[in-house]
């Protein structure tokens, strides 16, 4: 401890203040405990707010919008070529959207009564964290829930600049390259990917294993597939970014021994857990060989004071992951008997067209030699993507062959990311395709087509 540090004694200290820590900061609170959060930028919303789910949702959004413009030509709608203005799209995202959530954030801690201090949490020892920054302050807690979430994994020999970028820096889009290599092609890689070819840059995409999306299905994956291929300028499968050089005017990239130049790159090959530095080694906490927090389904470490949520307890990696497990931990912390005993944590990838999935895939059956059944509807048979001029998709519900109980969903489609929460809620609701099949959904939707790919298994 520093000497005139600030000493205070809480119930619940959350190191991080994302979707994992504020949902336990707040689910703390309502259940009587005393909680302190701190967070590095002494906000609340984390990578998902500020660098991740939301700003690029929100550029997605604009992609979408431009789309549909250029599709309605088709039907006779014409609105000219469209003109992006980069200051008023940054203001609207910054402020309109990310600004507004933050503040909502903030005004729930404060309803909640849940503290935020800035600063680095550290732990000292196995009851103490100190804060490394504005808020310098030793917090002793009775327990800790770590939540640092995560940060883009570096590319070996490929430093950042002003003109290769993370998925941060692409997000604040400092400009509309003319020429944008992407590497990686996994959920970050497509989905921006996809926003910079909406605004007009001529996308390169490198991935290195066989396909997009890797451990996704196939069939899903297609459709994405085919869109890309449209509106990349190339997408490189089995390719690996060999090398990247800064030139006076751009970035020479060799890919597959052969040299390109571009005006940008992005560089989305994963993320690495934020789990060092933060004095761990002063807990009995244990770590994989990746440096995630190992959990068990309380949330709890192997530290009986040391609680885990999100993003440093290791994939999927996602925010609503995050949310559940923070409720979790602090539910086990005051008592209740809580566990993260979700079947499924659903994904959904934001493309165009989006590609969603929860449960079994039919990869995993495949090689888990598990029998199962698909059932699968193409959304050419289906009226609402007709209307929409989007018959671009595909449901397929993979089922236990011998009770006929749903184990897994994929969709593909525009929307697939909304109705994918219906698969998600039959699985964990133990339901049958049969359950699907007899439920009634309202016409034209494209949420008929889990009720018809459920008949088709009923078909036999
Ligand atoms: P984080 O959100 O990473 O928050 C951790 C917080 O802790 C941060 O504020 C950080 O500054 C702080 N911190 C770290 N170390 C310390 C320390 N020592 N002391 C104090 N504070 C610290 N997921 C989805 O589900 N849907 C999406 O659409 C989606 N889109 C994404 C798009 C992008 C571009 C990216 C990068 C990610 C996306 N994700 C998405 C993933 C999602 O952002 C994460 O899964 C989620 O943010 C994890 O939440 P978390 O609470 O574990 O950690
Ligand atoms: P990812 O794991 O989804 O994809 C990384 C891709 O990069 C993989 O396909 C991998 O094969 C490829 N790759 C790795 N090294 C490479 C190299 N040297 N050259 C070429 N390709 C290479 O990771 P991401 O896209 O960076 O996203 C990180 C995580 O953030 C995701 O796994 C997900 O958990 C989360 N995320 C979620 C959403 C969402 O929910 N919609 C959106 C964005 C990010």
């Amino acid at each position: 401890m520093v000497m005139g540090d600030l000493v205070r004694d809480v119930d619940v200290v959350v190191i991080g203040g994302g979707p994992g820590g504020y949902s336990a900061a707040f689910r703390c609170a309502e259940l009587g405990l005393e909680t302190v959060v701190v967070d590095a930028g002494k906000r609340l919303g984390g990578a998902c707010l500020f660098e991740g789910c939301i700003p690029s949702k929100a550029l997605l959004h604009v992609a979408a919008v431009l789309g549909e413009a250029e599709r309605a030509k088709e039907f006779g709608v014409d609105f000219g070529p469209a003109r992006v203005s980069l200051d008023p799209l940054r203001k609207w995202k910054s402020e309109r959207v990310i600004g507004k959530l933050s503040r909502g954030l903030a005004s729930v801690a404060k309803a909640k009564g849940v503290e935020v201090v800035g600063g680095r949490g550290v732990f000292e020892d196995a009851r103490t964290v100190r804060v490394e920054g504005d808020d310098a302050q030793a917090l002793k807690f009775k327990h800790v829930i770590v939540a640092t979430g995560s940060a883009p994994s570096p590319l070996r020999d490929v430093p950042l600049s002003e003109r290769v970028m993370d998925s941060t820096a692409a997000l604040e889009v400092p400009e509309i390259p003319e020429r944008l290599l992407v590497v990686g092609g996994g959920y970050i890689g497509l989905e921006l990917g996809q926003v910079y070819a909406a605004l007009g840059s001529a996308v390169t995409l490198v991935e290195m294993t066989d396909g997009l999306l890797p451990g996704a299905d196939r069939d899903l994956v297609q459709w994405v597939g085919r869109r890309v291929d449209k509106q990349f300028a190339a997408v490189r499968l089995n390719a690996r970014l060999e090398a990247l050089r800064e030139t006076p005017s751009g970035v020479e990239a060799t890919i597959a021994g052969a040299a390109a130049t571009f005006d940008r790159a992005l560089i989305a090959v994963g993320r690495r857990p934020l789990t060092e530095g933060i004095g761990l080694e002063h807990t009995r906490v244990k770590q994989d060989a990746r440096g995630f927090v190992q959990v068990d389904a309380r949330c709890a470490t192997a530290d009986p004071r040391v609680f885990a949520v999100g993003d440093a307890t290791g994939e999927p990696m996602l925010a609503h992951r995050a949310m559940r497990q923070g409720k979790v931990a602090a539910e086990a912390i005051a008592g209740r008997p809580a566990a993260f005993d979700n079947v499924v944590v659903p994904a959904v990838v934001f493309t165009d067209p989006e590609i969603a999935w929860c449960g079994l895939s039919e990869t995993q059956a495949t090689t888990e030699k598990r029998a199962v059944r698909v059932g699968r509807f193409p959304w050419a048979a289906s009226g609402r993507a007709a209307t929409l001029g989007r018959s671009d998709g595909v449901t397929k519900l993979i089922v236990d062959p011998e009770s006929g109980r749903l184990l897994g969903a994929g969709i593909a489609g525009p929307g697939a990311g909304e109705l994918i929460a219906e698969a998600a809620l039959a699985i964990e609701a133990a339901l049958l395709a049969e359950d699907l099949a007899l439920t009634i959904h309202t016409h034209p939707t494209l949420s008929e087509s889990l009720m018809e790919a459920a008949e088709t298994l009923l078909r036999g």
